[in-house]
């Protein structure tokens, strides 16, 4: 059973934004964040269900307007007097975990090079076309699917092309990605690419809960019923939305309502001018939903709170939300308290301002973001070899800190400055998912060489092809020119990327780590390795020892500000438990490795390797051994060596010597010491 959206309680943030996407799909999409358990996944569920139907070219696979069918339809071209019936609006889902035929298509490059004709199964784009992309956990998606994914939704269109072959068709939907910010930011090229962001948790309200559960119960015991009840709301609600839709092209955005836009955008200190045409583009929107035909100052202030929090996020640490002081003054500022002299309304930073004012702006069709597209061709991503410096007090982010942490026996001291790693990798060549760090067999890279295929062949090695199929020429019958090729000649072409890595940071928290400055230096440290790990797409887990034992602060997880915020707030002092710290890191790698086998780990080790403990124990001994049993498992490491002080014992190097790590020095984590190390190496 779907839901019905209007029985949807509370969320009020989140349906709004969506209800003004159906408005006005120029707006650009919607991003949802919240916790687990908020049904916010029901709630998207639920509104294709009152979006206004679409007529689709009968039998065409790729859903084609009968008024305007798409001249470069697969299955076209269609014939003007076709039937054309109509069919629900479609919600289509993006499973994270989906290849890359499944959401583009595929094209049969067998059937093209053996049997000569051009074959093409439709994906989910084209399923998606004139209705809604889904993607939950939209956050774990695969960088080289949003990459696919962002092309088709800029450009209002899917490519798909192998060897030559291509095929295109209209791909305009509306994008709506669902996360739960605790399992890792997006990045953001993604982040921005969304019209609209709302955060959502569950109510507080007794009363409101009460009523969800209510719901919850009601539709669980008798469905038929339950969505029964809400059929009258529900069609009023697609009525609203098919009446505005009508009224979208007659809004007017005149110069007070565009000033305030711009006023606020530029409070918020955005980047380009995307900000605005999107503030704009939802006023607008806005009005429409509104019953009104002139954009007010409440659907600049409406249109902001849902447009800007994601634009004004400078790097993953930062908290969200918009300050709504700050939204209320430039309201404020940009309200024309008396008739205005001067007509011409303020300009940008780039002295432009966005093309489409007025009318403009509500005619624009779905998915044609000519203007906003434009600009995100002339900006540049942000590099990643950037550093973000994580802000000193990173545990205001999204409650991460909720965890009990034991009572201090010193003060947590702030981290020092961070700076831009090194690159730390597994050696070998893993199988893992595409990332940043270590080397791997992949989908995606620099072609290596070529195999027999398994299943299909989803890159072709045309040179390997070639000479497979040449001796068999004769054989085959061939007398002129052209090759004549069977399915066994054909190769898959090997290649080699990159993998994104588990990241196991072991950080020892003792009193032996030295000074409050010396432990400043290793949080920052830590830090900066973190900033790397959220780069290279990795998974982190911490680990930390001091006093008694060691505790798994950080089970993996994807999010690296919640690594942060732990690390932040790590109190240190005491005796140093090492062989503690290894057993439990041993024990975390052996349950990750059950859960997630193909991701190669990486163990960071971050100690002066001084183990202490109580008496009339061997600690070094012990830390010896665990050590020994991390090599055994063949655990990939770093010892990261924080021994301070004029007398060097090296304990940290010969705790290394027993993981079959290297041992690196703190100053030695730099990008910039990368040439010297490697030096060192040969
Ligand atoms: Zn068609």
């Amino acid at each position: 059973m779907v839901y019905p959206f209007s029985a949807v309680v509370g969320m009020d943030d989140m349906r709004l934004a969506l209800l003004l996407n159906a408005v006005s799909p120029a707006v650009g999409g919607v991003l949802v964040r919240g916790e687990k358990g908020t049904a916010k996944s029901t709630a998207v569920r639920a509104l294709a269900a009152v979006l206004p139907p679409v007529a689709v070219v009968a039998g065409c696979r790729f859903g084609c307007d009968p008024a305007a069918p798409d001249p470069d339809c697969p299955d076209g071209p269609h014939l003007a007097d076709s039937p054309a019936p109509q069919r629900p609006a479609r919600l289509v889902e993006l499973p994270v975990g989906a290849s890359e035929d499944r959401l583009v298509g595929s094209l049969d490059i067998e059937r093209a090079l053996t049997e000569g004709v051009k074959s093409f199964e439709p994906g989910l784009l084209a399923a998606a076309h004139r209705g809604v992309l889904y993607v939950d956990e939209v956050n774990l998606l695969h960088d080289h699917l949003v990459d696919l994914l962002l092309d088709a939704a800029a450009l209002g269109r899917a490519y798909v092309e192998r060897e030559g072959v291509s095929v295109q068709h209209a791909a305009r939907f509306l994008l709506v990605g669902t996360m739960n910010p605790e399992e890792g930011e997006l990045r953001p090229q993604l982040l921005d690419r969304f019209g609209l962001t709302v955060e959502v948790a569950a109510p507080r309200e007794p009363e409101l809960r009460a009523e969800v559960v209510r719901r919850r119960f009601a539709a669980d015991a008798d469905p038929a019923g339950f969505s029964a009840r809400w059929d009258g709301e529900e069609t009023a609600l697609a009525d609203r939305i098919a009446e505005a839709r009508e009224r979208l092209p007659r809004v007017v955005l005149g110069d007070d309502a565009l000033r305030q836009v711009t006023a606020v955008c530029a409070a918020f200190e955005v980047d380009g001018l995307r900000a605005d045409i999107v503030t704009a583009r939802a006023a607008i929107a806005h009005a429409a939903w509104s019953g009104r035909e002139t954009v007010t100052e409440d659907d600049v202030r409406v249109a902001a709170r849902l447009a800007l929090p994601h634009r004004r996020r400078r790097n993953p640490f930062d908290a969200p939300g918009l300050d709504p002081d700050t939204l209320e003054q430039a309201l404020d500022d940009a309200r024309p308290e008396e008739p205005d002299d001067d007509p011409t309304p303020p300009e940008g930073d780039g002295g432009g301002q966005p093309e489409e004012t007025g009318k403009g702006a509500g005619e624009t069709p779905p998915g044609r973001d000519g203007t906003g597209s434009d600009a995100d061709n002339t900006e540049a991503p942000p590099s990643a070899g950037d550093p973000v410096p994580p802000r000193g007090e990173a545990d205001d982010t999204d409650g991460d800190t909720a965890l009990p942490v034991p009572a201090p026996e010193r003060a947590a001291v702030d981290p020092g400055e961070a700076f831009r790693a090194r690159r730390l990798e597994v050696p070998g060549i893993g199988e893992g998912v595409a990332g940043r760090r270590s080397k791997a067999r992949s989908d995606r890279g620099r072609v290596v060489g070529s195999r027999r295929p398994e299943g299909a062949v989803t890159r072709l090695h045309l040179v390997d092809t070639v000479v497979a199929a040449a001796p068999h020429q004769r054989a085959r019958g061939r007398s002129g020119p052209g090759l004549r090729l069977q399915k066994e000649d054909l190769r898959q072409a090997t290649l080699e990327g990159r993998e994104g890595n588990l990241v196991l940071f072991v950080v020892d928290a003792s009193g032996s780590m030295g000074s409050a400055d010396r432990m400043a230096a290793v949080k920052g440290a830590v830090l900066s390795l973190l900033v790397d790990a959220y780069q290279r797409r990795d998974k982190v887990g911490l680990v930390t020892f001091r006093g008694a034992g060691a505790e798994l602060a950080l089970p993996p997880t994807w999010s690296v500000e919640a690594a942060a915020a732990r690390l932040t707030g790590l109190p240190t002092g005491g005796r140093s438990p090492v062989a503690a710290g290894l057993l439990r890191a041993h024990e975390t790698l052996r349950v990750e490795a059950v859960r997630d086998p193909r991701r190669r780990p990486l163990l960071v080790l971050v100690t002066d390797g001084r183990a202490t403990g109580a008496r009339g124990v061997d600690h070094l001994g012990e830390a010896r051994r665990a050590a020994g049993l991390l090599r055994a498992a063949g655990t990939a490491g770093v010892v990261v060596d924080c021994e301070a002080g004029h007398v060097r014992l090296g304990l940290a190097g010969d705790l290394g010597a027993h993981l079959g790590a290297r041992t690196l020095r703190l100053d030695e984590l730099g990008a910039e010491q990368l040439v010297r190390t490697v030096k060192d190496a040969a």
